[in-house]
């Protein structure tokens, strides 16, 4: 009967595209574990969030109570020249902070590396052995699939004194858009899968995929315990133009973030994909380490 045939394509279609997920990229592999007893269980109470874990807890922060994410940059800081879309009580720019209310700087003179959308199983290694060598601490902003496939990534980045960051559970660039349920299950998957790795670990913070915060994106992620970081530095490492040779685009790279850092900015490069990235960091490493104190963002 053709309309029952027509019917099984249908039902077959529709499974398939359940397992693919809803783009190219998304596969079965990425998606989102659904367990509604694992994300009611997850949730944690108010009196369990740590409200001091929503800025950053640096004793030299100039916080203004009432701004968003008050305390998190710092007054006193240099401006970092690239507008900002949020604005101070004063009618001023306020450029120390970013999109939504994040940090874009550490509220200290202290500068913080942070590197996104790891644990990658070849640059994660590369990265922690290069900051090693240097005894460099770090941030490192985690995607929650790759956590839950490279725990032993975690565990490493854990026991050599870097703190965390969730980025997500597979960086959806308009997470901020989604159901606030889906937000939630989306940052509590990703906690999960982390501390899968390392039960009880502390993450601090949160980075939304692209940086693309909202208030509400912020304010969900506080009610997780979590401050939300922008940053200050953006080197585009992932910019690889294909006019630009390796050494041109490391050239690049390491130009912007020396033009660019200032004491108490957060920096941002990415260890997923990016070797690249390492071998600028091959000079980055000791060129900072001389100038300013790096420090990993207090967990
Ligand atoms: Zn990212």
């Amino acid at each position: 009967m053709p309309y029952r045939r027509l019917r099984v394509v249908f039902l077959l279609a529709a499974a398939f595209s359940l397992i693919l997920g809803p783009t190219p990229g998304a596969r079965a592999i990425n998606r989102l574990p659904a367990n509604k007893a694992t994300v009611a269980r997850r949730v944690p109470p108010p009196s369990e969030l740590d409200p001091g874990a929503v800025t950053l807890p640096h004793p030299d922060t100039a916080s203004s109570p009432g701004a968003p994410s008050a305390g998190v940059g710092s007054a006193s800081g240099r401006p970092s020249g690239s507008p900002s879309p949020s604005g101070s009580r004063s009618g001023r720019p306020d450029r120390s902070v970013g999109p939504g209310g994040s940090a874009k700087r550490t509220g200290s003179a202290a500068v913080a590396l942070t590197f996104d959308d790891g644990p990658d199983p070849v640059q994660t290694p590369a990265m922690l052995d290069l900051l090693k060598r240097y005894g460099v601490k770090a941030t490192f902003c985690l995607v929650g699939f790759r956590a839950r496939d490279y725990p032993d990534l975690v565990r490493r980045i854990v026991a050599e004194g870097h703190t965390l960051c969730n980025h997500s559970w597979q960086h959806l660039i308009d997470l901020a858009h989604r159901p606030v349920d889906e937000i939630r299950r989306d940052l509590e998957a990703t906690n999960d899968a982390i501390r899968a790795a390392v039960p009880g670990v502390k993450i601090r913070y949160f980075r939304a995929p692209g940086g693309n915060f909202t208030p509400e994106l912020v304010s969900i992620a506080r009610g997780y315990g979590m401050a939300s970081i922008y940053w200050q530095v953006d080197p585009r490492d992932w910019d690889h133009r294909s006019t630009a040779s390796d050494q041109e685009h490391v050239a690049r790279v390491i130009a912007a973030v020396q033009a660019g850092v200032r004491p108490g900015a957060i920096v941002l490069s990415h260890d997923n994909r990016q070797p690249t990235t390492i071998e600028a960091y091959r000079t980055l490493l000791p060129w900072l380490k001389a100038r300013f104190a790096l420090r990993a963002l207090p967990a």
